[in-house]
């Protein structure tokens, strides 16, 4: 239970990746500012986050299940939560899609944005009437740059950020007037399992219907070259952990 005078963060999507190593860093933190509420929707995955925590695991960082795609998941996590006391609201769970959208089915599409879009949207609605009671609440959301631009090949969870941004803006103005804030985290590349998990898709994928050209130029152009960005440009997940640290001091 958070001790008066800390902050109650619950975060997203923090089997892997960006949302993991946020859980570590903040219930890390040197002077015990936060009590950390870490989710991820399949809690067999949780030896990692375990793991990386150390000691602070069980004290400063719990675990608590949550898929963002369910409406009663969402609730029921909520619910777990003393007087549904949420101080900061990190949303970090995401999917990727990648690849020419002719070879892409709308469930799937449907399925990043059930995710990327709704997944937030479920999350807001959720902690926004205690947060608006207190009148206090920071949330934060992981776009990307893909979210302020079209990306070729990456057309649907462009999309998807797109519109997460386009909610997040519209909501930030009804939200000041109750002093919460809502601060969006755009990141480039950065290593992690999200760049795995896409090249197995891609490695999977089947073209029907799209023409010559463009599968050619997806394989052999498209693909290694941002395999080239990632090498020269990719962040770490530490990085983009401290960033949010910064955002929510
Ligand atoms: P990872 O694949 O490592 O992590 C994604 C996390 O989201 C996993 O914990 C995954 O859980 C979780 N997740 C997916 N679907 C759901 C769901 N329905 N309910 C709850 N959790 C879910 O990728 P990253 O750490 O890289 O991605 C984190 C965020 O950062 C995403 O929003 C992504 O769009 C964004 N981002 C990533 C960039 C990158 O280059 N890596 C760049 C810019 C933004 P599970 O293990 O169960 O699948």
């Amino acid at each position: 239970m958070a001790n008066s005078g800390q902050k109650v963060v619950l975060i997203t999507g923090c089997s892997s990746g960006i949302g993991l190593r946020i859980a570590v860093t903040l219930a890390k933190d040197e002077k015990k500012r936060y009590h950390v509420i870490a989710t991820m929707r399949d809690l067999k995955k949780k030896n990692k986050l375990v793991e990386a925590a150390g000691d602070v695991y069980g004290k400063t960082l719990m675990l608590l299940p949550l898929d963002v795609c369910s409406d009663e998941s969402v609730k029921q996590c909520i619910n777990n939560v003393k007087d549904r006391h949420i101080d900061i609201l990190i949303n970090n769970a995401g999917v990727g899609l990648l690849g020419p959208v002719e070879s892409i089915s709308i469930e799937e599409m449907k399925r990043v944005f059930e995710t990327n879009f709704f997944g937030v949207v479920r999350m807001i609605k959720e902690v926004m009437p205690d947060m608006k009671k207190r009148r206090s609440g920071h949330i934060v959301v992981m776009s990307s740059v893909m979210g302020l631009q079209g990306v070729v090949f990456n057309d649907v969870y462009t999309a998807s950020k797109f519109a997460m941004e386009g909610f997040c803006e519209s909501m930030a103005v009804q939200l000041m007037k109750f002093n919460i804030r809502l601060s969006m985290i755009e990141p480039g590349p950065v290593h992690t399992e999200f760049e795995t998990k896409m090249m197995e898709d891609v490695a999977k994928m089947e073209y029907p219907g799209v023409d010559a050209d463009t599968v050619r130029y997806f394989k052999d152009v498209y693909l290694p070259s941002s395999i080239d960005i990632f090498e020269a440009m990719g962040q770490t997940p530490e990085d983009i952990a401290k960033c949010t640290k910064k955002v929510i001091e």
